[in-house]
């Protein structure tokens, strides 16, 4: 008989556990809390527009190809891809800096910018392409069970990059400050600021200029879908509004599930749900991990997300979107030194009907609106609000034209809702930070080291936050349950 694996949550890295357990004979069943697959890559349908609740950028398309490799599948078999021409663009106070599709338009942006510089970035992303080779091919595949996972021929000459920074890295070669801002911007999906993220990891500078930024058409959540439809060829029975309120252990194996009243039995648990609160479903003898600990670690951050219907087409604005028109350091002292609600946030817009029309009403936008904040802010109508019209004054200058008028309704989601919704610890919308003692083995494990049957996977845990480390994370989670089976 086929052994059993039951799985809390259907995020990125929950599905994709499931597609490969599923592949290597397991009988498999997810259970969801909410209503819909997809955790934070949620959609939200209103009144014709399409919004992806989370993630909006496509970025190591490669990733995605070698996930549905591994099942003799292509992107193409179940989302289409396009890539993104501008791939951004970002305001400063007093100019706009737009990265184009290729290292060419790139480079002559930057030559625009600062003449001659252009030069040193192609210097600056061929090192960050050969970081990334390393990086993506030989060691985020590791499930950071040891450190010796870290220790390569190649790390071995880099080991400086590891104790450097890419703010360092970046201002090693450039002076211009909207330069900067723009190198800098990649490493902020890893959730920390760029003076605590290790230079190595400026292979994400590669994954922005090198392979660029792709939309699959229909949102993100057009891939949550595709995944959901292999993981369902494969035979994963997925079920919805079923929370997991309990895991109960029997002789330090995880014996059941409690959902919806029943308890559920299987070989092998894999929460994907965040890690913090699956340890809050053991007896407290069996967490790993103390509220200390937890409380300690450096965490990404949450956000204020806004998504609104525009009844007009906004002229001027990109896909992708970023107001880096008021000072980001102070910006990034409110969300990790000093957490509180900052005064002059730096913030993102996307809107995706600029390339794709099935996401707004013909004529309209769909426009999200995304402020990073610290984790465990208050959060309240009001404050809300206040930060919208801040947002909005804002986007209004740069538009070059009021818009308010033009809003047909407008959604927010925000500290309390990442709670009540993905049961996420304080709040946060990206998981845990990878700065340098947050990195692979340093991170919370995939593997219980108290419940002999109890796996993770999950941006919290091994490699990090982000759509691509969740499809790794699941892989990784799912290798571990095959090998100890
Ligand atoms: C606003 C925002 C923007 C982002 N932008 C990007 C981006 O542009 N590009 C990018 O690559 N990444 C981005 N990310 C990060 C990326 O979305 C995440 O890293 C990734 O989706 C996390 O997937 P996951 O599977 O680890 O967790 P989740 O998606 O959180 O999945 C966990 C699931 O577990 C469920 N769950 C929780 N508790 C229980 C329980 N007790 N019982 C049953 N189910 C439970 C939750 O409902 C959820 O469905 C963004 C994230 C956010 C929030």
């Amino acid at each position: 008989m086929s052994k059993s694996v039951q799985i809390i949550g259907s995020g990125f890295a929950s599905l994709s556990a499931a597609c490969y357990l599923a592949n290597a004979g397991f009988s498999v069943d997810i259970y969801e809390k909410n209503g819909s697959v997809g955790g934070r890559a949620r959609r939200l349908s209103k009144e014709g527009f399409t919004f992806d609740m989370g993630p909006s950028w496509y970025w190591m398309p490669d990733i995605f190809e070698k996930f549905f490799a591994d099942f003799r599948k292509l992107p193409s078999d179940y989302y289409h891809l396009d890539k993104l021409d501008p791939a951004y663009k970002i305001f400063f106070a007093d100019d706009t800096i737009t990265i184009g599709d290729s290292m060419e338009k790139i480079c002559t942006e930057f030559d625009r910018i600062e003449p001659g510089s252009s030069g040193l970035l192609r210097k600056f992303i061929a090192k960050a392409q050969r970081n990334y080779d390393i990086a993506i091919n030989k060691i985020v595949y590791r499930p950071g069970l040891s450190p010796l996972e870290l220790i390569t021929p190649e790390t071995a000459v880099r080991v400086n990059q590891f104790f450097s920074t890419i703010k360092k890295e970046v201002r090693r070669s450039f002076k211009n400050p909207k330069l900067i801002a723009t190198l800098e911007f990649p490493v902020l999906f890893l959730g920390a600021k760029p003076s605590n993220t290790p230079a190595f990891y400026s292979f994400m500078n590669y994954a922005d200029f090198g392979l660029g930024t792709w939309h699959p058409k229909g949102g993100m959540y057009e891939v949550i879908l595709g995944m959901k439809r292999l993981a369902e060829e494969l035979g994963v029975r997925i079920h919805c509004n079923s929370a997991v309120k309990e895991i109960g252990v029997t002789d330090g194996k995880a014996e059941y599930i409690k959902v919806n009243g029943e308890r559920k039995t299987a070989d092998y648990t894999l929460s994907g749900a965040d890690y913090h609160h699956t340890e809050t479903l053991l007896e407290s003898s069996y967490r790993q991990y103390s509220e200390g600990y937890w409380d300690k670690k450096t965490f990404a951050p949450s956000t204020l997300l806004f998504y609104v219907g525009f009844n007009t087409r906004l002229t001027g604005m990109e896909h992708h979107s970023l107001f880096f028109d008021t000072d980001f350091e102070a910006h990034a002292r409110a969300i990790y030194d000093e957490p509180k609600w900052p005064d002059k946030p730096l913030f993102y817009a996307s809107f995706p009907s600029k390339t794709d029309n099935s996401m707004a009403p013909e004529g309209c936008e769909a426009g999200l609106f995304l402020i990073p904040i610290a984790p465990d802010l208050e959060d309240t109508p009001e404050l809300r609000e206040a930060y919208f019209q801040r947002m909005m004054t804002r986007f209004e200058k740069h538009l070059g034209s009021p818009v308010q008028n033009n809003i047909i309704f407008k959604e927010s989601f925000c500290i309390k809702d990442f709670v009540s919704e993905y049961n996420s610890y304080k709040g946060n919308a990206y998981g845990m930070a990878n700065i340098l003692t947050q990195t692979a083995f340093m991170r919370p494990g995939l593997r219980s080291k108290k419940v002999k049957n109890l796996y993770f996977t999950g941006q919290l845990t091994v490699p990090g936050p982000g759509v691509p480390p969740s499809l790794i994370s699941g892989k990784l989670a799912a290798e571990l349950i095959v090998k100890a089976s």
